[in-house]
């Protein structure tokens, strides 16, 4: 099978590599030319676990290859994968779909042969539609379906997510482009992968109502995590006694900073927009959003209560920028809040990252950046552990605090406990929820 992916962003290369694994013949494309360029470089452009190796593994096999040629990928290829960002609209929460209909523009000139136009982007309902009306009005000529294929991998885990994902969702209207589907995803069948087959409103629903479930998951642990520090009670236990519960599960329970990332953010601001023009508000997702914002506030001024009441003149040591371990992303991180409001309040920040520095310098303007957790340490008046990277996980506690000039700690991700720092000679330790 032919296949071109347009958008060979964190997900279009993610899938186009994976897509080329299962044996497909793959074009990923991408308007940025210094992207392609470093692609066929063999270099890869984001940090993602594993995928350097399958890259090369395809390239080598001559099945996956790249272009900046949109025409030339999309002519002769049976099925045309979007997945453009589909960012938040400045001013109203809705998803910009300026990329997508751009593309859909672009693949309707250069269809040749019957081709599936396949969305991979996460899309509002109703955007296939849109997608079919802009390629048939586009070129009226065009021989093509259109499906629905949100993409549900995460960030970190992608390539396992995408080879051993907990379902794939196609929506389709007919029976060829159900067919094509189904070739494309032929080695998840025979693995009794579940492949659940809808309309395409559902399948675009489904996306948005996961994210937006997950979202409200993480915020409601995150508000409950508030409520144990008023009441003396230790979130994790709670959330452990809670996610015990096999109607409720242990995942997404562990309260933090707030959510971030490149998609709860603008999914659950996207769904709610879509609930507006409906005449139907999705409170619940409007009550999360504004708890998630409280809760990033909230972390400012645990921060700012461990500097004894102001950041001015303290030196403050920030380990983990990335909106989670694992990924050099840095879209919509909690970093972007707090490390902003310690340097505007006069602290002097220092920030370690294995991953964050490329994408966070020009984000975060005003840190020093370091590559030792200890000698970020040195002299400093607090130490913030604010991404969970298995290089912060077992820390020498000791050594930490006997080179700062006063040893406190805010883990803003439970990694530590109270009488581990105390015994390690730090005068403070917060956590969330405890
Ligand atoms: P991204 O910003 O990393 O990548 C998008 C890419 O598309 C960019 O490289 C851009 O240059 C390219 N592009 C835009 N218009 C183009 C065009 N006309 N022709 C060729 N290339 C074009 O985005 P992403 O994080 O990969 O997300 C893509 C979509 O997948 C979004 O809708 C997102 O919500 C969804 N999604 C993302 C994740 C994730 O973890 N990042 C997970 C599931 C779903």
């Amino acid at each position: 099978m032919r296949i071109a992916m347009i958008g060979t962003g964190y997900v279009g290369l993610v899938s186009g590599v994976c897509f080329s694994d299962f044996g497909h013949d793959v074009i990923c494309v991408d308007k940025d030319a210094a992207k392609i360029a470093r692609l066929k470089a063999g270099e890869v452009p984001i940090y993602e676990p594993g995928l350097d190796t399958l890259m090369e593994k395809n390239v080598a096999a001559g099945r996956l290859e790249f272009s900046d040629d949109l025409a030339a990928a999309v002519d002769g290829a049976e099925a045309v994968f979007i997945a453009v960002g589909t960012p938040t609209r400045r001013g109203d929460g809705h998803a910009d779909l300026t990329y997508m209909m751009a593309a859909a523009e672009e693949i309707a000139a250069a269809l040749t042969g019957y081709a599936v136009v396949v969305t991979k982007s996460t899309v509002p309902v109703g955007t296939n539609r849109q997608v079919q009306e802009v390629i048939a009005s586009a070129n009226p000529d065009a021989d093509f379906d259109v499906a629905s294929n949100p993409e549900f991998l995460r960030e970190g885990a992608a390539i396992e997510d995408f080879m051993k994902p907990d379902r794939v969702v196609v929506g389709v209207e007919s029976a060829h482009a159900a067919e094509v589907m189904s070739e494309i995803y032929r080695p998840l069948y025979l693995r009794d992968f579940p492949i659940l087959t809808t309309d395409l409103e559902s399948a675009e629903m489904i996306k948005y109502a996961a994210n937006a479930f997950l979202a409200t998951k993480i915020t409601f642990m995150n508000e409950i995590a508030g409520l144990c520090e008023k009441v003396g009670a230790d979130v994790k236990e709670v959330s452990r006694g809670v996610g015990l519960d096999g109607r409720i599960g242990n995942k997404f329970l562990h309260a933090g900073p707030g959510y971030g990332g490149s998609c709860f953010p603008k999914d659950t601001a996207a769904l709610a927009r879509i609930g507006q023009d409906h005449s139907f508000p999705m409170r619940i997702t409007e009550t999360v959003m504004r708890v998630n914002d409280e809760v990033k506030a909230r972390m400012v001024e645990k921060l700012r209560d461990a500097c004894g009441g102001s950041f001015n003149g303290k030196t403050v040591t920030v380990l983990g920028v990335t909106f989670k371990p694992n990924t050099d992303d840095m879209r919509e991180a909690p970093s972007l809040t707090i490390v902003p409001a310690m340097v505007g309040g006069g602290a002097h920040v220092r920030v370690i990252d294995p991953q964050g520095r490329a994408e966070g310098e020009a984000l975060l303007p005003g840190v020093d950046w370091l590559e030792d957790p200890y000698e970020a340490a040195e002299g400093a008046d607090l130490v913030v552990l604010l991404t969970e990277w298995n290089e912060f996980r077992a820390l020498d506690l000791k050594a930490l605090a006997a080179r700062m000039a006063y040893p406190r700690m805010a883990d803003l991700r439970n990694v530590y406990s109270a009488r581990a720092a105390e015994r390690a000679g730090f005068s403070q330790y917060i956590a969330v929820g405890r």
